[in-house]
């Protein structure tokens, strides 16, 4: 018996060994469900069992077994633990031995909490059959043992062996035929026959009673002390009934013996003698009490009825003593429907997994039976493949990513390679055929070449062929051979050997030039001009006319100033999705784009797409960055800016400390913007916390350069409830139907007016929008289910709201928000500036329009309600604002954490990250002689760019502070803010996009808003006195603004005249004109001889007054600049600039975060975060099409160690096993892969996935219809069975 290296996790041999039934085993050969390799699933399985095989019920020998007795029992080098157990249904017995004793210095046995040795995963060492095997193994009477297993854990680290010994019932079928009914009445009636009168009164026993005497025997025998056990008279009435001298054979296989009386020597024997209890027949007796009893249970009841027999003791199931000696006893499930009558996919089977496994162990027994058996890897990985789509994980789909763009493929992507070239998967031609097959094929067709050269390097890594593999690589050719067939030597300067080149192309081959270049490029250490000769020529080579603009057009990119990044994440996201045949194209328009660029990242990153170009290792002082999981807007800028939040990160990471109780009253108490939450809004919430805290232990610990945010986190980030629940409902509703209304979609129309609180609170009148939870599983409707749960994006502290609506609503004649049905443009009438001004009308100060959060009739149809794809989670990212996003991601910490007080007057939940953002406006109005005072939290203050030019960071602060005039009851009245309280950390949006509301389009804002790094908020600080020396200053602004006001219009109506002209000009001109039809003295014009000096008369004074204007506004702008510059308590300092660039609702965006301890700057990109040399570009913003901040991050500057945090990294030493392979390890500079010979770049586990994949031409069934079909029946090696 050939032991298989296959092995599988101990649930897994439990179930197996749960459902083998060695009746059955001779009659299906090779099949022992403990011992042998599961079948590899191809299609199709045979079933696993047979209709009446025995699904084993295993109860325990509780005298003899030694297990752990709690959870917390851990064995040691002296442990051994035995599970002696017997099928209550078919009694055969199986013993189970868990031997810990070949113990070594280093050894730690699996265990849950151990990552990368959760569970027992165990290799079979051998199998022993009786029968087989005569000379090792012959079944006795007193040790029956018919079958022996061994396993050893593939744990290097674990001393475990694994025994099993199944024996069949030691009450046989033989024996058991002695007290069938029949023979018993037979035997009854003879006895009664003999001695009537004896008997007289009795019948014949039932087989019940003939156990049960046979049970009160034995019972009596082991109980017998020192006396020793009481004999037997065979002609006790009973006895002579039920056994007659009929069973010898029974009672001598349980080692009875005969006795005489003494006096009546040489008589037939009269009595037995029951066995004195030895360590040789102890088991034997044992066993067979128990199989008596599982007998006598299974007799029918009516057998019973008459006996009166005693209910038997109910015997001990085993398998939790078995769970917890195996050190798996409550390990973590998935939570799944569980369909007992379903058998699980036989992929689970192969990977020696059970279909509950959670997606970290599947993982994880995927990576173990990978290593354990390397050339079923492909299998293995095919099995993953299909199990994360059955389960709908995208961890395990990320998982399957990661190893195909570390090289790994799946036997179905071999197969479809073979079948590119029209091979036979099976083929027995050797690797020169394949070869000859890939070269006339790209040299038939020179567009496939990409493709053909990915399915020869999924060929490559089946045959295991470093041959077939340096030809999909190109690499055939040396360095040296190179050199001597472009005629150069090694020192020969580049532009010589591109000129070569050139003329070599015009009669060699020019696949083999550009391949001569590209050796020599890399051999000089990525010599760019040589790559882009060399990607030139394969462009040529292809006879590719594309032209640059069709290029960009064709990877979909707007902007050709976009990042070399940016090209390649687009290139890339387009592969992903492209039909095979399109995928060339593609690659062709990159290679263009490159060559225009002569970018040597996009040129390496097309001769390898995992390479790392001139990458800084991962390093405890490097930031780690997030791969781009789709368009998901500003997600990844979003979650690394809260990592760097000190105060933020430790709740996340420390979550368990601060996570809120799930009880009913503490819930009931909770109050998160004014208003109670429900528990399954708290659940999900904490499921958003818990995805955090992974991303953010990930960010801390990962040894690769970037890490892939998970959907979920995506999901929970992106969508708060209602608005995903209004979005998926949106989602379902017909396409033809009527297009959705906006205001039902989203909630409450966007808002403008007077920018006070960045957000207002939600209308008391709207009905609640209907929430979905639908994923929560344990979704339970507190008692006080809240009457206004509408978004929870909008999170406002709600201290003065209901007075809020009072004040701004009820009393305005004209509400500065607008009413129902009121147009869009018909909202708030604000005024900027001192009511005394006449001269020319003040500009009111009348922001741009929001756009709504969709456009109008947008459907989009999702057919899993729980799923979102990629695009419709871009398209309702995008159309959601960062403040909207930032306010759920707010709403879900506080939801999900629990209080560190309450806020006494509101009732408002407070805790950390209350502590850490929000701050608060009073905002007066001066209705009356006292104006009113009202106190509104916010947790960002929301400005906007100048309608044209620019304006500083203090402008736009200024436009939310300063005075305003309202209409109120036909009255106006004035209206200023000031800062109540001042947040450790304070957020500034700048709203720069607007909605054309007759375009039916968002536009976006470009003009620059100009931000210090360290700016003082003193100037807007609230000091509730009137008549305080600031708001005397304060006053005195508002006073020069005014006059400012007057002024620009009046430099403005000098300046300019129709003509373009100033009026100065224009004089100027008019006195030219004048003096010259003077001196031609034209008829019929008569001119007054003084008009040419009026007129210069006039000029003059006009250019003096401009003079005086312009010298009074520089002096007004002046004082303005200077007359808060001595004050400088309030100091923050720059933190953030989230970026934007391209359209509204789409473009590019990313961070820039400063690092306070190290003085640096860096730019957060998706997965790339590179330090920031020069910092123009986040500071100078010219508008244009570059990126523009729309989000800002300043720390108060006194407290910013403790606040925020750039760096926070643990990187693990960690040693990189067989499982990781592809990862060298090694972050020297130069690294190189095991099949490069000279080349700079280095290959990483976490890179992108290989987007070249071939997809199978044939279809596989995928998890869920497997049974119905048929196909060969093969073990996981392959071997038919
Ligand atoms: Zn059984
Ligand atoms: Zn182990």
């Amino acid at each position: 018996m050939s032991a298989v290296a296959i092995g599988k996790t101990a649930p897994r041999l439990i179930i197996d060994l749960l459902d083998y039934d060695p009746r059955f085993r001779e009659q299906r050969p090779g099949k022992n469900l403990i011992a042998d390799a599961a079948p590899r699933f191809l299609g199709a399985c045979p079933p696993r069992k047979l209709p009446n095989e025995c699904r084993h019920s295993l109860m325990k020998k509780d005298l003899r077994t030694v297990a752990p007795v709690s959870n917390d029992e851990l064995p040691d080098s002296s442990t051994k633990y035995i599970v002696p157990t017997y099928c209550s249904a078919c009694r055969y017995h199986f013993e189970i031995t868990m031997d810990f004793t070949q113990w070594q210095d280093n050894h730690v046995p699996c265990r849950l909490s151990d990552q990368d040795n959760p569970l027992h995963h165990l290799q079979l060492a051998e199998s022993i059959y009786a029968g087989a095997h005569p000379d090792r193994l012959v079944p006795t009477k007193y040790d029956p043992t018919i079958e022996i297993h061994k396993f050893v854990c593939s744990s290097e680290t674990c001393p475990l062996q694994v025994t099993i010994k199944v024996s069949a019932p030691r009450f046989s079928r033989n024996l058991m035929t002695l007290l069938e009914p029949s023979k018993l009445i037979a035997r009854g009636v003879k006895e009664i026959q003999a001695e009537p009168l004896r008997f007289e009164g009795l019948g014949p026993v039932s087989t019940l009673q003939a156990l049960d005497y046979l049970r009160t025997y034995l019972r009596d025998t082991k109980a017998a002390g020192d006396t020793g056990p009481k004999r037997i008279a065979k002609r006790n009435k009973k006895f002579a009934l039920a056994y007659s001298n009929e069973c010898d054979a029974l009672f001598e296989y349980l080692d009875f013996t005969t006795v005489q009386d003494g006096e009546t020597e040489g008589d037939s024997p009269q009595f037995w003698l029951p066995p004195t209890i030895t360590s040789m027949n102890r088991e034997l007796i044992n066993d067979f009490l128990a199989e008596l009893d599982v007998l006598l249970e299974a007799r029918p009841a009516s057998e019973k009825h008459l006996a009166k027999v005693l209910i038997h003791t109910r015997p001990l199931p085993a398998l939790k003593d078995i769970e917890r000696s195996l050190g798996y006893f409550e390990y973590p499930t998935r939570s799944r429907t569980v369909n007992l009558e379903a058998e699980e996919h036989p992929y689970y089977l192969s990977l020696g997994a059970v279909d509950d496994f959670t997606d970290e162990f599947l993982s994880w027994a995927y990576d173990r039976q990978c290593q354990c058996d390397p050339p079923n890897k492909p299998y293995y990985l095919d099995c993953l493949e299909d199990l994360a789509k059955g389960r709908g994980s995208s961890d395990l789909e990320t998982k399957v990513v990661m190893a195909t763009s570390a090289g790994e493929y799946g036997l179905k992507a071999i197969e479809g390679a073979y079948r590119f070239f029209g091979l036979d998967p099976n083929t027995k031609e050797g690797d020169e055929h394949i070869m000859g097959v890939y070269k006339s094929r790209i040299e038939s067709a020179p567009r496939q070449k990409e493709e053909a050269k990915n399915c020869l390097l999924a060929i490559a890594k089946a045959r295991n062929s470093e041959k077939i593999q340096a030809l999909a690589n190109d690499r055939t050719m040396t360095f040296e051979e190179a050199l001597e067939f472009l005629n150069i030597s090694s020192d020969t300067a580049s532009d010589s050997i591109e000129a070569a080149a050139v003329a070599m192309s015009l009669e060699a081959d020019n696949s083999k030039v550009a391949r001569a270049l590209r050796v020599i490029a890399n051999h000089r250490d990525g010599d760019y001009a040589l790559e882009r000769a060399a990607a030139n020529m394969e462009l040529d080579n292809v006879g590719s006319t594309l032209d640059i603009g069709e290029a960009y057009n064709r990877l979909q990119i707007g902007a050709r100033n976009a990042p070399d990044e940016t090209v390649l994440a687009y290139y890339q996201s387009l592969m992903n999705d492209a039909a095979p045949g399109s995928k060339d194209s593609y690659t062709e328009a990159l290679r263009v784009i490159a060559c225009d660029r002569q970018s040597h990242f996009l040129l390496t990153k097309l001769d390898d797409p995992n390479a790392v170009v001139h990458a800084a290792p991962s390093t405890a002082s490097q930031p780690i960055g997030l791969d781009n999981i789709g368009n998901t807007c500003y997600l990844n800028s979003l979650l690394q800016y809260y990592y760097t939040v000190k105060p933020i990160r430790n709740v996340v990471i420390d979550f368990q400390n601060h996570r809120m109780e799930l009880n009913d009253e503490d819930i009931k108490k909770k109050r998160v913007g004014g208003r109670t939450v429900a528990k399954s809004e708290i659940i999900k919430a904490q499921k958003f916390v818990d995805e955090l805290q992974h991303l953010f232990e990930n960010l801390k610990t990962a040894s690769t350069r970037s890490i892939k945010p998970t959907r979920e986190l995506a999901e929970l980030t992106l969508f708060s409830s209602a608005a995903e629940a209004n979005f998926r409902r949106a989602s379902i509703s017909s396409p033809s139907g009527p297009p959705p209304n906006l205001t039902s979609m989203f909630g409450d129309p966007p808002v403008y007016g007077p920018v006070y609180g960045p957000q207002l609170p939600p209308p008391p009148s709207q009905p609640p929008p209907i929430l979905i939870e639908d994923d929560i599983e344990m979704v339970d409707h507190p008692e006080d289910k809240n009457d206004d749960d509408s978004s929870e994006a909008t999170l406002v502290d709600m201290e003065t709201l209901p007075n809020y609506e009072d004040v701004f609503i009820k009393d305005a004649t004209v509400s500065s928000r607008p009413q129902k049905n009121e147009t869009l443009d018909g909202d708030a009438i604000m005024v900027n500036g001192d009511d005394t001004a006449k001269d020319g009308k003040p500009v009111p100060e009348k922001q741009p329009p929001l756009p709504p959060r969709n456009k109008s009739g947008l459907v989009i149809q999702t057919n899993d309600k729980d799923v979102v794809s990629d695009d419709e989670l871009w398209k309702f990212g995008s159309q959601q604002d960062v403040t909207e996003v930032i306010g759920n991601v707010n709403f879900r910490l506080l939801c999900a954490l629990k209080p560190t007080s309450i806020d006494m007057s509101s009732g408002e939940q407070m805790d950390i990250v209350r502590d850490t953002l929000y701050g608060a406006n009073a905002v007066y109005l001066q209705k009356a002689e006292t104006p009113e005072r009202k106190v509104e939290a916010w947790s960002n203050l929301i400005v906007f760019p100048a309608p044209v030019g620019s304006r500083d960071i203090y402008e736009t602060l200024d436009v939310v502070f300063d005075e305003q005039i309202v209409e109120i009851d036909n009255t106006t009245a004035a209206q200023h803010a000031s800062i109540a309280k001042l947040p450790p950390i304070l957020h500034i949006q700048i709203q720069r996009t607007a909605f054309d509301p007759v375009k039916q389009i968002a536009s976006k804002n470009r003009n620059p808003v100009i931000f210090p790094e360290t700016i003082y908020l003193d100037r807007y600080m609230d000091s509730q006195e009137p008549d305080s020396a600031l708001m005397r200053r304060r006053r005195e602004t508002w006073r020069w603004k005014a006059q400012l006001k007057v002024l620009e219009a009046r430099q403005a109506a000098l300046k300019n005249t129709e003509a373009e002209m100033s009026v100065a000009d224009a004089l100027i001109a008019t006195k030219d004109y004048i003096n010259v039809l003077q001196e031609e003295e034209v008829d019929g014009i008569s001119i007054n001889s003084d008009l040419p000096d009026l007129l210069e008369e006039r000029t003059a004074e006009i250019v003096e007054e401009l003079g005086v204007i312009n010298k009074e506004i520089a002096g007004l702008k002046q004082s303005l600049t200077e007359q808060f510059t001595d004050m400088r308590q309030y100091e923050y300092k720059l933190q953030a600039v989230f970026i934007h660039r391209g359209e509204a609702g789409g473009g590019h965006y990313w961070v820039y975060i400063y690092d306070f301890e190290n003085d640096i700057w860096r730019e957060y990109n998706d997965e790339y975060v590179t330090e920031v040399k020069d910092r123009r570009r986040i500071f100078d913003h010219q508008g244009g099409t570059g990126g523009t901040p729309y989000y800002l991050a300043y720390v108060r500057s006194s407290d910013t160690k403790d606040l925020v945090e750039a760096i926070c990294r643990e990187v693990p030493e960690v040693e990189m096993t067989g499982v990781t392979d592809t990862w060298a390890g090694d972050i020297e500079a130069g690294t190189v892969g095991e099949d490069d010979e000279n080349v700079t770049v280095r290959h990483i586990e976490h890179a992108r996935p290989r987007p070249l994949r071939p997809k199978p031409t044939q279809g596989f069934d995928t998890v869920g219809n497997w049974e119905n079909t048929i196909g060969d029946n093969l073990d996981a090696n392959g071997r038919p069975w």
